[in-house]
C-alpha cells in the first residue's frame, strides 16, 4: 500500500535536502508501521511548520483515525468471534445431547422390543398352559393326562425334554409313564433314594456346574435338570421330570431357552404351574375312580353291588337279545349262616362274606360278573352262557365252597356250604326281573331240597 504512494511532487526545500530525504523516510517508515496497524510511534512533527510537518501531522491524524477504527474493527472481530464460540460450543453441547437421546432411544428401543417379544412369548406359554388345563379337566384316565402333559410341555415350557412318573398305590416308587424329547432311557421307576425332589418333598433344579442332576435323568451330555413331585392334598402322586442344554449362543427374547426363563422365575413357576395342574388331574382321576368304586363295588367283599347288577343286567340282556346269545344268572345264598354268625360272631361271619366272595371269584370266568346281591346272597351274571354251562359252573362253585376252609374256631365249623339256583335266558325269562325271580325261585327249590345243591328254573 506504502509501495503506491505517489512520488513526492516538486523541489524539497533546499536547505536541507538531506534532512528532508531523511524525514521522508522517517514518514514512509511511521506510514508503513500504520499499514501493518502498529501504532506505537507517530510521526515527528516538526516546529517549522513546512510541508512535511504539515504532511507529518496529517498521518499522525490518519493514524489516529485508523487506530480508532482498527480498535474498533478488533473490538467487533473479538465479539463476533466470542458469539461464535459460544455458538458453536451451544452447538456441540446440542449434538453430544443429541446422540446421547438418540443412543438411549436405540436402546431403549432394544429392551422395548425385547420386552414386548417376551411377553410375547410368555403369553403364548400361558395360553397353551390353560389349553393344557382345558384338556386336562377331559382327561378320562392317568395314561391320557401324561399324554396330554407331553403334547403342550414342549411349549410351555421352552423346549425342554421331559418325563411323567406316577406313583404306584400304595406308594414306594413312581413308575415311567410318558416322556418326550430326543432324549432316551429314562429310569422304568424311581425311588425316593433316586431322586432329591422325591427325598425331600420339594423341587429340585440340578446345574451341570454344580454336578448335582439326580441320576435317573436320562443322556451324557451336560445340561440342568428339574424334579417336581407331582403332590395333591400334601399326598406325592408322581414327578414331573425336565431337561434342556443350555444354548451357548446368547438369547433373545425369541429364543428364550427355559435355563433363561428359569434365572428370571418365570420358567419354574410355568413348569410348577403344569406339575400343579397334572397332580391335581392325576388327585381328580383317582378320587374318581374311588367315588366309581365306591358306587358299585361292595366295600365289605369287593364284588359289585346289587345296582351294579342291575344296571348290569339290563345291558347285558340288550346285547344277547340283539346277538341271539344265552344268558344264565346263579343266586348264591349261604347255608345256614345264621347260626355261623350266631356261633363265632358277626366280625368272622364278615370275615368269611369276604372270603366267600373270593372263592366266587375264583371260580369263574373272567367275563362273568358276580355282586353281593344282600346279605349272605350273591349272583353272577354269565353272558353266553346256557344252562348246561351254567349248570356246571355252579356245581363247581358249591363243590370249592365246601372243600373251602374257612376261618372258624376249629374244623369243621370252618366249613360252610351254599345253594345255587339258576335261570337262563331266554327260556326262563328275557327281562332281569323275570330272570333274577327265576334264579332266586329255582335257589329255594335247592334250599327245599336239603341245601348245598344246584337247581335250575327248569327243574
Ligand atoms: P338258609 O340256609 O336258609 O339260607 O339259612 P340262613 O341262616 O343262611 O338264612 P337266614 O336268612 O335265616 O339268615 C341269614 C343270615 O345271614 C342272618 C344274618 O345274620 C346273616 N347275614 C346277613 N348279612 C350279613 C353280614 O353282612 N354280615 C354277617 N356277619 N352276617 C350277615
Ligand atoms: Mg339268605
Ligand atoms: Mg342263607
Amino acid at each position: 500500500m506504502i509501495d503506491d504512494l505517489p512520488p513526492v511532487q516538486g523541489d524539497l526545500p533546499v536547505s536541507g535536502n538531506w534532512d528532508a530525504a531523511a524525514r521522508i523516510a522517517r514518514l514512509l517508515e511511521v506510514v508503513q508501521r500504520f499499514a501493518s496497524l502498529d501504532f506505537s510511534d507517530v510521526a515527528q512533527v516538526g516546529v517549522t511548520g513546512d510541508d512535511l510537518d504539515a504532511l507529518a501531522a496529517g498521518v499522525n491524524m490518519l493514524g489516529e483515525e485508523l487506530e480508532g477504527w482498527s480498535a474498533d474493527f478488533q473490538e467487533r472481530v473479538e465479539q463476533r468471534t466470542a458469539q461464535l464460540t459460544a455458538a458453536s460450543e451451544r452447538l456441540e453441547v446440542e449434538v453430544a445431547e443429541r446422540v446421547r437421546t438418540e443412543e438411549q432411544l436405540a436402546e431403549s428401543n432394544t429392551v422395548l422390543s425385547d420386552t414386548v417379544g417376551h411377553l410375547r412369548r410368555l403369553n403364548h406359554q400361558i395360553v397353551q398352559l390353560t389349553e393344557m388345563s382345558n384338556l386336562l379337566q377331559a382327561a378320562g384316565d392317568r395314561d391320557e393326562a401324561c399324554e396330554v402333559v407331553a403334547r403342550f410341555a414342549p411349549d410351555v415350557l421352552s423346549g425342554a425334554d421331559g418325563a411323567i412318573y406316577v406313583s404306584a398305590s400304595p406308594r414306594t416308587t413312581v413308575e415311567l409313564v410318558r416322556s418326550w424329547g430326543s432324549h432316551q432311557g429314562y429310569s422304568p421307576s424311581i425311588d425316593d433314594d433316586g431322586c432329591v425332589a422325591l427325598r425331600q418333598g420339594g423341587i429340585h433344579h440340578g446345574r451341570d456346574d454344580a454336578h448335582d442332576r439326580c441320576s435317573h435323568h436320562p443322556g451324557e451330555a451336560l445340561g440342568e435338570t428339574l424334579c417336581i413331585p407331582l403332590t395333591a392334598q400334601g399326598e406325592v402322586l408322581g414327578l414331573l421330570n425336565l431337561q434342556w442344554e443350555r444354548d451357548p449362543s446368547p438369547s433373545t427374547a425369541a429364543s428364550l431357552d427355559l435355563s433363561d426363563q428359569l434365572a428370571e422365575g418365570q420358567g419354574q413357576r410355568l413348569a410348577l404351574a403344569a406339575a400343579e395342574q397334572l397332580a391335581l388331574t392325576l388327585a381328580n382321576l383317582a378320587l374318581r375312580c374311588e367315588l366309581r368304586t365306591q358306587a358299585i363295588r361292595d366295600a365289605l367283599t369287593g364284588l359289585y353291588n346289587r345296582r351294579f347288577l342291575d344296571e348290569t343286567l339290563a345291558r347285558e340282556l340288550h346285547r344277547a337279545e340283539r346277538d341271539d346269545l344265552p344268558v344264565s344268572v346263579l343266586m348264591l345264598d349261604i347255608d345256614r349262616f345264621k347260626d355261623f354268625n350266631d356261633a363265632y360272631g358277626h366280625v368272622a361271619g364278615d370275615t368269611v362274606l369276604a372270603e366267600v366272595g373270593q372263592v366266587l371269584l375264583d371260580n369263574i370266568r373272567s367275563g362273568d360278573i358276580a355282586c353281593r346281591y344282600g346279605g349272605e346272597e350273591f349272583a353272577v351274571i354269565m353272558t353266553g352262557a346256557d344252562e348246561v354251562e351254567a349248570t356246571a359252573r355252579a356245581g363247581q362253585i358249591r363243590s370249592s365252597m365246601a372243600l373251602h376252609a374257612f376261618p372258624g374256631e376249629g374244623q369243621p365249623a370252618g366249613h360252610l356250604t351254599v345253594s345255587i339256583g339258576i335261570a337262563t335266558r331266554p327260556q326262563h325269562g328275557t327281562d332281569p326281573d323275570g330272570l333274577l325271580r327265576a334264579a332266586d325261585a329255582a335257589l329255594y327249590r335247592a334250599k327245599d331240597a336239603g341245601r348245598n345243591r344246584v337247581a335250575t328254573a327248569t327243574d
